[in-house]
């Protein structure tokens, strides 16, 4: 399968999701068992851990279908690199997606803190914040912030493109399977109002 191929599959998926026309593919038994020997998942994702952004759900996929990896603020640390990175390599798959979404949480507690509203008490929150803090300090430098509502739906988007640039240029064995395999890396973004995912950043042309 190649990227683009795997990219449709996510949107039609994404269709059936939106207009409540499931596909029959989540807990089969017979599927579960084909899996034992192996899996050949289509496509890497890479999304927050935000209870109403379930990867499988909102791309309506199966069992052995999606290679989730799923932290809060959908950030890129070396053990998430390290996860694509495996998917990518073992299994062949094509590609990568990083899928931020409205009124993230990291988002929001980024920005709180850059305004001077909170700050992350533990240092393992901070380790995250820190990570989000880069692209909401950028959508503020070139906004002002005066309506907090469109510097969050900025920053996310902006949140995502930085997670798309450190996969793509932020490890060497990424780098070569996009050069030389095809891999690619896209950004996207779930809505929560409306259930959509808008693939907005690196999607190849058709
Ligand atoms: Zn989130």
């Amino acid at each position: 399968m190649t990227a683009g191929e795997a990219l449709e599959r996510l949107r039609d998926g994404n269709r059936r999701f939106v207009s409540n026309q499931i596909a029959d593919n989540a807990s089969d038994a017979r599927r579960r068992a084909e899996l034992v020997a192996g899996q050949a998942p289509f496509a890497i994702v890479l999304g927050c851990s935000d209870s109403r952004v379930p990867a499988e759900l909102v791309f309506d996929q199966g069992f052995g279908d999606l290679f989730v990896i799923r932290v809060a603020g959908n950030i890129v640390a070396p053990s998430q690199v390290g996860s694509v990175e495996f998917a990518a390599a073992r299994f062949g798959t094509p590609l990568v997606v990083v899928m931020g979404h409205s009124q993230c949480g990291a988002v929001v507690a980024a920005f709180e803190e850059a305004s001077g509203r909170a700050t992350s008490q533990s240092r393992n929150l901070r380790s995250i914040v820190d990570r989000v803090r880069p692209a909401v300090d950028t959508v503020l430098a070139s906004c002002g912030g005066h309506d907090a509502d469109a510097v969050i739906r900025e920053a996310v988007r902006a949140n995502v493109r930085a997670s798309v640039n450190h996969l793509r240029h932020g490890s060497e064995l990424l780098e070569q399977l996009i050069q030389s395999n095809g891999l690619v890396v896209v950004g996207a973004e779930y809505s929560l109002e409306t259930g959509v995912v808008d693939f907005f950043d690196g999607v190849p042309e058709a």
